[in-house]
C-alpha cells in the first residue's frame, strides 16, 4: 500500500529532540526535497516530540513514538505518546493558547505545525496519551 515505511521509538528526554528531526529528515530525504521543505518537516518533527515531552510526560520517564509513510510525494508522519493526554484539543490548538505560561512557552507549536505540514490531525484521550498525525506533500520533480 505504501511506498517506504519507517518506525522508531526513543526515550522522552529533550536531547532526543534532534535526533527525531534527523531521522524523520533522513527518511524523508528519499522525496529529493528541498531545504525549504525539509526545514518544515524538521520543525513540526520538533514542535510534536517537543510537546511529547514535556507536557505529555511533564519532562518523566516515557516513550516516543514515531512512524513515517511515503506514498508518491505525500509524506504522513504519526508522533505518539503514552502521556497524560489532552482535556480540550480545541482549545489546545488555538494560536497562542498553552497550559505552561510557568514555563514561558509561546502556545505555537499546534499553529506551527499546521502552517508547516499540508494536514494536521490530533487525537488525544486524557489519561492514555495524544497522536499527531501529519501530512506534506512534497513539490512534483519535473
Ligand atoms: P510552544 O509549543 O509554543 O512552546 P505549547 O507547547 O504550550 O507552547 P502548543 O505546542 O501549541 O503550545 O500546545 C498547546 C497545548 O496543548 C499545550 O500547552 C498542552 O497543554 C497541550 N499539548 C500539546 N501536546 C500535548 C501532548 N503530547 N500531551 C499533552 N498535552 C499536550
Ligand atoms: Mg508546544
Amino acid at each position: 500500500m505504501y511506498d517506504n515505511v519507517m518506525k522508531i521509538e526513543f526515550a522522552s528526554k529533550s536531547q532526543n529532540e534532534s535526533f527525531a528531526r534527523v531521522a524523520v529528515a533522513a527518511f524523508a530525504s528519499q522525496l529529493d526535497p528541498t531545504i525549504d521543505e525539509l526545514t518544515d518537516v524538521k520543525t513540526a518533527v520538533s514542535e510534536a516530540v517537543t510537546n511529547s515531552i514535556i507536557h505529555g510526560y511533564e519532562n518523566k520517564d516515557g516513550t516516543v513514538k514515531i512512524e513515517a509513510y511515503i506514498k508518491n510525494r505525500e509524506l504522513t508522519i504519526i508522533i505518539y505518546d503514552d502521556g497524560r493526554g489532552i482535556d480540550n484539543i480545541e482549545l489546545a490548538m488555538q494560536p497562542l493558547y498553552t497550559s505552561r505560561s510557568d514555563l514561558e512557552r509561546s502556545g505555537m507549536g499546534f499553529t506551527v505545525m499546521e502552517s508547516f505540514m499540508d494536514g494536521l490531525k490530533v487525537e488525544s484521550e486524557k489519561g492514555k496519551g495524544t497522536k499527531i498525525i501529519m501530512k506534506k506533500t512534497f513539490r512534483a520533480i519535473s
